[in-house]
């Protein structure tokens, strides 16, 4: 059976306590909004599997780990509370939300932020996981400098391996784009854009079976699947875009997605379902950076608690002329 928790005691719900998360929770409590941050795992999400971020402003260079701390105390430092929860399913009831937990556990609120943000799709092969922060990257934005005259790897034929690798080639000495198909997914002009560059070199018809090296990436064992032959690639970096996935699979009623499962929202970072704000890796934008989750639901927070502020004053006005 379901179990109510703390009704009226919270008016705000961040899903996931990632930086957008973290960020929100920090505006929101500040703007003396009670606010329940739900996290599944640990307070900074992706940070905690970043080594060295060298471009968040004001920084210089500093660990994910150490970054997930800071934001987590700055939110906690003005009251915002965080909870370890898994989030099933949340929906409206008049105008409160409920977010309901894995264990049956049911908040309710009368704003939701959803900053659950995504996972890249993992290539699951050997080594991917061992070496992950140690030459295996899923943002080439992020650890391409770290890179430097190395030989580099991206696998994927879609927009984001097309665009990463040209990226890509600021850093490497080669870098080499490794596709399953003879033939790209990403669009003509980034292709075009990514050829102009005249140091990535196609390896095509061809999947990595295994990611190798010790305290970090030495090579790549590559697989061409016409001709079965497996080679040695040497290489001190590989970078799989192969697809996200955004956690945008927690809802009980129909809200805008785009095409790739991520969730839309307006200039204010409102989405299709009133009450409900998002921000992070799980929005349909642009770029997926640190920076802008944290500018975005700096908006979804103000955006939120103004919304707050309008329904409690629409439901004073509506019990004052009863
Ligand atoms: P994507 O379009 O889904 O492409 C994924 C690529 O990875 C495909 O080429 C796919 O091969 C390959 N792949 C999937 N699973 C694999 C596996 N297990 N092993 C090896 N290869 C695998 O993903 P994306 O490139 O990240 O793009 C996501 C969305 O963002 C797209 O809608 C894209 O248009 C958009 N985007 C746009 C821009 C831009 O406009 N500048 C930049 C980045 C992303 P197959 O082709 O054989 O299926």
């Amino acid at each position: 059976m379901a179990n109510t928790q703390n009704t009226n005691k919270y008016e705000i719900v961040i899903v996931g306590a990632g930086p957008a998360g973290l960020a929100a929770a920090l505006y929101t409590s500040r703007s003396q909004v009670p606010t329940l941050v739900l996290e599944r795992g640990v307070p900074g999400g992706q940070l905690w599997n970043t080594e060295d971020i060298d471009d968040y402003p004001g920084f210089g260079l500093v660990q994910g780990p150490e970054l997930a701390q800071k934001m987590q105390e700055h939110a906690e430092k003005f009251g915002a509370e965080i909870e370890t929860a898994s989030v099933t399913g949340i929906w409206s009831e008049g105008d409160e939300k409920v977010v309901e937990t894995d264990d049956g556990t049911q908040y309710r609120a009368l704003a939701v932020i959803v900053t659950a943000g995504g996972e890249p799709r993992k290539l699951g092969v050997p080594g991917e996981e061992e070496l992950a922060g140690k030459g295996v990257s899923y943002c080439a934005v992020c650890d391409g400098a770290f890179f430097k005259d190395e030989r580099i790897a991206v696998v994927g034929g879609g927009d984001s391996a097309v665009e990463e690798s040209a990226f890509l080639t600021r850093y490497g000495s080669e870098v080499f784009i490794i596709h399953r198909r003879d033939e790209f997914r990403a669009q003509s002009l980034l292709i075009e854009q990514m050829q102009a560059t005249g140091k990535v070199k196609n390896v095509l018809d061809s999947v990595v079976e295994e990611i190798t090296g010790n305290e970090k990436v030495s090579g790549l064992k590559v697989k061409n699947v016409k001709t079965g032959e497996v080679s040695d690639l040497e290489v001190g970096a590989v970078f799989p875009f192969v697809g996200f996935i955004p956690h945008s699979d927690i809802f009980n009623e129909e809200i805008e997605l785009d095409e790739g499962g991520y969730i839309v929202s307006n200039e204010k970072m409102a989405t299709s379902i009133p009450g409900i704000f998002v921000a992070g890796d799980v929005r349909s934008q642009y770029v997926r950076q640190i920076s802008n989750a944290v500018g975005d639901a700096t908006v979804a927070a103000l955006a939120a608690s103004a919304y707050i502020d309008e329904l409690k004053l629409r439901t004073s006005k509506a019990v004052a002329g009863s």
